[in-house]
């Protein structure tokens, strides 16, 4: 499938769909022939999707984060975790191995302060221009918009969350 114009995307906003969106088009690409790289920052539990996802022979999935979302305020380890997917995730990138590469949730570990915006426009700026980019996570730094070809905000209108209901294994996770 390799791409002639890879672009940059962002899947950012408080409403429920960014991650299901990014590993969407990645069994789409997938599908196509393309290899895909996908890297989740932050989160570390194997959620039904990543199972399913590590079972697609065109995809690899890697988790950099902690067995599930922060709570508590992020520590050194945190940090270390995220600059350490980062470094990998520019590996992959530059290997020319991937056609589509995903950085699930790399919006929460900048709006967290475990990595630096410039190292994330550093990591957009060197990707050679077959691949393509899709960083996910709700607060994007306004900053990285000016890099990406799109930009999709999903915006709550509603979500079961506020009227009590839990999430559900298959449905949120
Ligand atoms: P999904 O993984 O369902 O596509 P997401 O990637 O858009 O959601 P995240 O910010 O990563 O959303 O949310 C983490 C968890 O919170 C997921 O289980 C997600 O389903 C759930 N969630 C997403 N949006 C909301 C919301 N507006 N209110 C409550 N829970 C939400
Ligand atoms: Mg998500």
């Amino acid at each position: 499938m390799k791409l002639k114009k890879g672009l940059v995307q962002i899947y950012t906003g408080n409403g429920k769909g960014k991650t299901t969106a990014a590993f969407g088009l990645a069994i789409r690409a997938a599908g196509a022939g393309g290899k895909v790289y996908i890297l989740q920052f932050i989160k570390g539990k194997t959620y039904s999707e990543i199972r399913i996802l590590k079972k697609i022979k065109n995809i690899k999935i890697e988790q950099c984060g902690r067995g599930c979302f922060i709570k508590k305020k992020p520590d050194k380890e945190d940090r270390e975790r995220a600059r350490k997917g980062l470094r990998k995730a520019q590996t992959n990138i530059a290997s020319g191995r991937y056609d589509l590469v995903v950085l699930d949730e790399v919006n929460i570990a900048l709006n967290l302060g475990l990595l630096e915006t410039k190292d994330v426009t550093a990591l957009i700026k060197q990707k050679p221009s077959s691949v393509e980019l899709v960083l996910t996570g709700r607060y994007c730094p306004r900053a990285l918009f000016k890099y990406a070809d799109l930009v999709t905000e999903m915006r709550e209108v509603k979500h079961p969350y506020q009227k009590g209901i839990k999430a559900r294994p298959g449905i949120e996770f």
